[in-house]
């Protein structure tokens, strides 16, 4: 034994299996050419950012474009970070766009796959073993170094004014003999594991990313760390180690992590293990009121976070959709030459995604929501808005479960017609969208347009309230409204107000708005043939007897 590997096995006499028994037991996946294994890697801190799940979304396309395999791995080997149910909460914001991965963590404790475990906290073995055998072959040693010794070294380097780290001349254990490292060990103290770094501080790296294109950077010459004190790695070699058993091919990422790619690179080589291709994702940006733009900010912007798109009701399709028009330019001109196709058949392309952060746009958004919400029926409205409800919103939940035929009525009105109302953009709206449907809800306010006085409101409820029926056709309908017109002083013909206004008070689209208001207090609304009809005659009658008693009241 040389002393490499009798250091090897004095810090890790626990370990006996071989990093070839992890090759054996990890196998090459049986994935046909060309097949991208891709992975989100989330810490559970409790909090799931858009920032997150955009380029999940992104890994999760690729492996799907490509018959891949599509793995959630949980990074929490940083114990500070690390929070109460935050598996679950990554979950959630997973599932709740269907982001759904192919293996990998699948609750607090449960997962699925043959390349587990997907929870770095449960493979301190591995990573270990891996260590140990960088180790064996010379390219890891154990560093004693104390916290006052590194901040030694810091304030060294800083008078000398040299790059800080831990690096070459300034890595005091690198060199240190067997008979050093044994006796530091025997004494009990602590260690670290770092990486013996073979980069060299003029020579630099290049790689091709497939987002941002060639990037070049000075190689590292930091002697990281792979095993912290308590013997849990950095995050830097449990992903190497993780990624080359996992067998990813194509780590996509927030670009964050650029400027640790020479380190990762590195580590990949250092461990004999191939290279993934690299794909790293712009953050996502917000436009600031003084013209600049910034990064979508999780302090400073709600939408910033996951669930706040599960909380707001949104249909899990539009935020797929509006994310998609931000991944790939050309998905618009797709999806209008392909108005009913799954999403999953877009050809999806990693390269064309832009190098540049896309702007995040709630307004945006808010159009191709609406607009996918125009397109589905009352019935499927009604079932996502009750299924939103039930956990978001007791009120409209108690009121769509009373009665779910008169729900459903209501969001037919204006609805399946070639022009459908783009009205509703989230669950959320949808209370107040309905609301005068609902007596519980309906608190009625009557604000007239400047052009209509209330007295005129007033005599025009008082003639309608004598002839309106809410069973008569549309036609009927139309024609009693058109009728009372000349009697009150308007004209049934829109035309004919525009020539002449100065001969009437109105025109019949001013006598439908009085009768609007005062049924729903809007001055817009959809249908309202549609709505007096399920409102019915009495409740008709007696919102319009109100609102008539009101103008009334305000003329005197
Ligand atoms: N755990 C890292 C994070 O929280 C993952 C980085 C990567 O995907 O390599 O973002």
């Amino acid at each position: 034994m040389n002393d490499f590997e009798k250091l090897a096995q004095l810090l890790f006499p626990d370990i006996s299996a071989t990093t070839q028994d992890y090759a054996d037991k990890y196998p090459p996946r049986p994935l046909p050419e060309g097949a991208r294994v891709t992975r989100f890697a989330p810490s559970p801190t409790g909090f799931m950012h858009m920032g997150n799940l955009f380029p999940a979304y992104v890994s999760k396309l690729t492996a799907d474009a490509t018959g891949g395999v599509f793995y959630l791995r949980i990074e929490d080997t940083d114990k500070k970070r690390e929070v109460k149910n935050g598996v679950q909460a990554i979950l959630e914001g997973l599932q709740a766009f269907d982001i759904l991965p192919d293996e990998g963590a699948a609750g607090e404790e449960s997962e699925t796959g043959d390349y587990g475990p997907y929870r770095q906290s449960r493979r301190r073995d591995i990573y270990r073993c891996f260590a140990k055998e960088l180790v064996k072959n010379g390219l890891a040693y154990p560093c004693f170094c104390s916290e006052e010794d590194l901040d030694e070294l810091r304030s060294k380097q800083e008078e000398q004014t040299v790059n800080k780290g831990y690096y070459g001349q300034w890595a005091p254990c690198r060199n240190l003999s067997f008979a050093e490292q044994k006796e530091a060990v025997r004494s009990g103290k602590t260690f670290v594991v770092r990486l013996r770094s073979p980069g060299d501080e003029n020579r630099r790296i290049v790689f091709e990313d497939m987002i941002k294109g060639k990037i070049e950077m000075p190689e590292n010459i930091m002697d990281i760390v792979l095993l912290k004190t308590d013997g849990l790695p950095t995050y830097h070699f449990a992903h190497a180690v993780d990624d080359h058993l996992m067998h990813t091919t194509h780590v996509i990422r927030g670009d964050e992590w650029i400027a640790s790619v020479p380190v990762h690179i590195q580590l990949f080589k250092v461990c004999g293990f191939k290279v993934p291709k690299y794909a790293h994702v712009s953050p996502l940006m917000k436009d600031e009121e003084d013209g600049g733009r910034r990064k979508l900010s999780k302090r400073r912007d709600p939408e910033a976070a996951v669930s706040y798109f599960i909380q707001e009701g949104y249909p899990k399709q539009s935020v797929l959709e509006y994310l998609l028009t931000l991944i790939n330019s050309n998905f618009e001109e797709w999806r209008r030459a392909n108005r009913q196709a799954p999403l999953s058949s877009f050809p999806f392309n990693l390269k064309k995604m832009s190098a540049s952060g896309a702007l995040f746009d709630l307004v945006k958004l808010n159009d191709v929501s609406k607009n996918l919400v125009s397109q589905m029926s009352a019935a499927e409205v009604f079932e996502a808005a009750l299924n939103w409800a039930e956990k978001y919103d007791e009120t409209l939940f108690a009121l769509f479960s009373k009665d779910p035929e008169y729900a459903e009525n209501i969001l037919s009105i204006d609805r399946g017609n070639k022009k459908p109302r783009k009205d509703i953009a989230k669950w959320s709206e949808i209370k107040d969208y309905t609301e005068y449907f609902y007596d519980e809800l309906y608190a009625p306010s009557f604000d007239l347009p400047e052009n209509i006085l209330p007295a005129d409101a007033a005599a025009i409820l008082e003639a309608y309230l004598k002839v309106f029926d809410t069973a008569d056709s549309r036609e009927v309908w139309f024609e009693k409204i058109k009728d009372l017109c000349p009697k009150l002083g308007y004209t049934p013909n829109v035309k004919e107000y525009k020539d002449t206004p100065e001969k009437f008070k109105g025109h019949v689209g001013d006598v439908t708005t009085v009768i609007r208001i005062a049924l729903t207090s809007r001055q817009n609304s959809p249908d309202l043939h549609a709505i007096m009809n399920l409102l019915g005659q009495q409740r008709c009658a007696e919102r319009m007897q109100t609102a008539f008693e009101f103008f009334k009241s305000v003329n005197n």
